[in-house]
């Protein structure tokens, strides 16, 4: 069946098909709700009660348990999952491809006498030893000491998903190094909550809850009709589109955004939502994109280690949950060119559960210094470390994204809103006594004025924007774990919190009031870093002169940003607060730059391919049937020629710069950005004007248009 005819069938198949049975919705959430969880309710009920309590106190003070405890807990836990018809048990975990990897364990072990017995011993919920050779490791293990370790953390519930009882966990090496992504996410929570209980101390709160930080990711993605995603084997195999002419309409009406939800889609939103409903995951929101056929999902705001892993089953249950509706769900940053990406909010905060979200102004002028104090950190985290943050979202995928005017530009910078900036800039004069609030602004535990929670203003151009009691990350890339970000922003804040802190207790050491140690410490801080902070549109070019202006890091690319890993004062970071040792930054580094370069090379192997063995034959075919029929196939023929002419060169050039040898894994990177990309993106050119003159019976693609507006 040749490509054309494979579309055709594809259209007339959905024009015939049934619409879609929306179910009416679910009978009792609250019930639903966490039932696949091993979570509270179901501990209470088949633990003992003494080593329920001993293990929630364990999981609320997010230590380790003790294997006699975990003997009880391990065989409650299969009790509780056999009677849901499950076999087998999974460590799962999150390798540092950032996607999520688990190996299946039945329960069953043979006994003696023929037959088999259930069991599930302690040893094996708390530990697993994953054959790890084909992990990336980028250098900390060698083939030969293959040896990885699984490690249950307890803060985040076992659950169920079909036949499986899935235990989240940390991977680490022999050696005990960190394989993956969890392990320095609860590291850097940790160190986070060490310095910011300094600064609660100050502030007369001794003995307060763990700080913990809070992430609310919010997720876009794309849904085509699996029939088209077949027919593209870029889409099959590069999650993205490396061809395909803009439709005549794309999203300039501004009619998707928040529109009415197509039911076919509808069907497969609630869905999902049962099934993240069932596995405790608090999915609430539900909404149009801006782009045709996109979406979003979000959860409420958890833990920072919990939303990470939620975030992760997120992204299975989009994808598996799709196909069950014949459609494929596209994380991709950028599947389709011309029309808006997709990104990932990471809505960040901290707070405990004692004190309340840090970043919260507050009521009381007592809790809007102590914010002050929080909301400065952040500053000159962000100032000090933006470049960090950028490297913390730099891949392939997101390249195509960020700077896009669409997406957040590449240049981290805050938005503070006018009210918030204002106080600051005040603080940074020191001493001012008025604001654009009413009554008179002096920093201090006692006499700040009320800060208006919700300043109002949103701002949709920045990376990094306070949204009233929290900010938000806005540049993180749509099919990235929120992992890597939030480590990156909860080292970069700890060591704030700690510069801060030190300064004050030596201020107050001093005989210094905390009123006066604030005032005059945010206000150096103020002068330092506050040229982070940018309220207006990060979309245009003035914005790229000032921040250049300013001094603040434009990495492009993600081979610019990369390197930032490497810088003397990133690796202090990461070691200092015992985040991340050198060898293991280090490692990620060169996993990073591994993933642009297998990323990019496949791309261009499939461009080079699709090229030459489908673009180019069709062009090929319908100008010889030009050339049968007018004299030297007339206008038509004379551009088809041209740019086929084009396109062929396009594949002699990129094919010629894939046989590069590079002298080392960012030279590769270099290459394949200077070089590689830019053959891409000339083949595209060639082969979309192609398609806007080939026969649409002889184009062998589905097109933008079919793929992006039938449902
Ligand atoms: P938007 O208007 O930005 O699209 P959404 O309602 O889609 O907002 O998503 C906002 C996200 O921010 C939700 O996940 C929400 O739970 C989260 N959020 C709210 N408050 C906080 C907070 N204090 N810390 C972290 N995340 C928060
Ligand atoms: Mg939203």
């Amino acid at each position: 069946m040749s490509g054309n005819t494979q579309r055709v069938q594809a259209i007339s198949e959905l024009a015939a098909s049934k619409p879609p049975v929306v179910p009416p919705g679910l009978s009792d959430p609250e019930k639903l709700f966490g039932s696949d969880v091993f979570g509270y309710t179901a501990m209470e009920k088949y633990l003992p009660k003494d080593v329920f309590k001993s293990l929630k106190h364990t999981i609320e003070r997010g230590q380790a348990i003790d294997s006699k405890t975990a003997d009880v807990v391990a065989a409650a836990m299969k009790e509780w999952a056999m009677a849901k018809g499950v076999t087998h048990y999974a460590h799962i975990f999150q390798p540092l491809t950032g996607a999520t990897a688990e190996k299946h364990d039945s329960f069953l072990n043979p006994d003696n006498k023929g037959g088999a017995i259930a069991e599930f011993a302690g040893k094996f919920l708390i530990q697993g030893e994953p054959d790890a050779s084909s992990f990336p490791s980028g250098g900390i293990r060698v083939t030969w000491e293959a040896r990885g370790y699984t490690a249950w953390d307890v803060t985040s519930f076992a659950y169920v998903v079909g036949s499986t009882l899935c235990i989240p966990t940390a991977f680490v090496s022999w050696t005990g190094e960190a394989l993956d992504k969890k392990t320095p996410l609860l590291r850097s929570m940790q160190a986070l909550n060490t310095q910011a209980q300094r600064i609660l101390k100050l502030f007369g709160h001794e003995k307060t809850a763990p700080v913990v930080s809070y992430a609310g990711p919010e997720q876009e993605y794309f849904l085509i009709d699996k029939r088209f995603y077949l027919q593209r084997p870029d889409l099959l195999l590069s999650g993205r589109t490396l061809f395909g002419a803009k439709p005549a309409k794309g999203q300039e009406f501004e009619d998707q955004y928040f529109g009415v939800i197509p039911e076919r889609v509808i069907a497969y939103m609630q869905e999902c939502e049962k099934e993240l409903f069932k596995l405790g995951v608090p999915v609430k929101t539900r909404h149009n994109e801006v782009a045709p056929s996109q979406f979003e999902i979000a959860p409420v705001f958890e833990s920072a280690n919990v939303a990470a892993d939620h975030q992760q089953l997120i992204m299975t249950t989009l994808k598996r949950v799709a196909e069950r509706h014949g459609m494929i769900c596209l994380l991709h940053e950028k599947p389709f060119a011309g029309v808006n990406g997709s990104g990932k909010h990471v809505n960040f905060s901290f707070g405990n559960s004692t004190q309340g979200n840090m970043l919260d102004p507050g009521d009381t002028p007592h809790e809007n210094a102590q914010f002050l104090v929080f909301c400065s950190a952040v500053i000159r985290a962000v100032h000090r470390h933006g470049g960090l943050l950028r490297a913390a979202i730099a891949t392939a995928n997101n390249d195509h994204r960020l700077g896009a005017n669409e997406a957040p530009p590449a240049i981290i910078s805050i938005f503070l809103g006018e009210m918030l900036t204002d106080v600051f800039e005040q603080i940074k004069a020191g001493g001012a006594k008025s604001s654009k609030m009413k009554g008179t602004l002096e920093i201090g535990v006692d006499v700040l004025p009320k800060l208006p929670k919700d300043t109002g203003d949103r701002n949709r151009t920045s990376p990094f924007a306070f949204c009233g009691n929290r900010f938000e990350f806005r540049a993180v890339g749509s099919s990235q774990s929120i992992t890597g970000p939030l480590i990156a922003v909860n080292a970069a804040i700890t060591e704030s919190i700690d510069f801060l802190a030190t300064k004050l207790e030596a201020a107050v050491a001093s005989g210094k009031t905390l009123n006066h140690a604030v005032q005059t410490l945010l206000a150096d801080v103020a002068k330092e870093s506050l040229a982070v902070v940018f309220n207006g549109n990060g979309y245009s070019a003035e914005w790229h002169a000032e921040a250049e202006k300013r001094g603040l890091p434009n990495y492009k690319t993600s081979v610019d940003a990369l390197p930032v890993l490497e810088r003397p004062e990133v690796v202090q970071l990461f070691e200092k607060y015992q985040i991340l040792s050198p060898r293991e930054l280090h490692s990620r580094y060169e996993i990073y730059l591994e993933q642009y370069v297998k990323t990019i090379l496949v791309e261009a192997k499939l461009c080079a391919k699709m090229a030459k063995t489908q673009i180019l034959p069709a062009a090929l075919r319908y100008q010889k049937e030009l050339t049968g029929t007018l004299p030297a196939g007339g206008k038509l023929g004379e551009q088809i020629a041209g740019l086929v002419g084009e396109l062929d060169k396009g594949i002699g050039t990129l094919e010629s710069a894939l046989g590069h040898e590079s002298s080392g894994l960012l030279d590769e990177c270099k290459h394949l950005k200077d070089k590689v990309l830019p053959a891409m993106t000339a083949i595209r050119a060639s082969a979309d004007a192609l398609e806007g003159v080939v026969a649409d019976d002889q184009w062998p693609l589905p097109t933008y248009q079919e793929m992006l507006f039938i449902r």
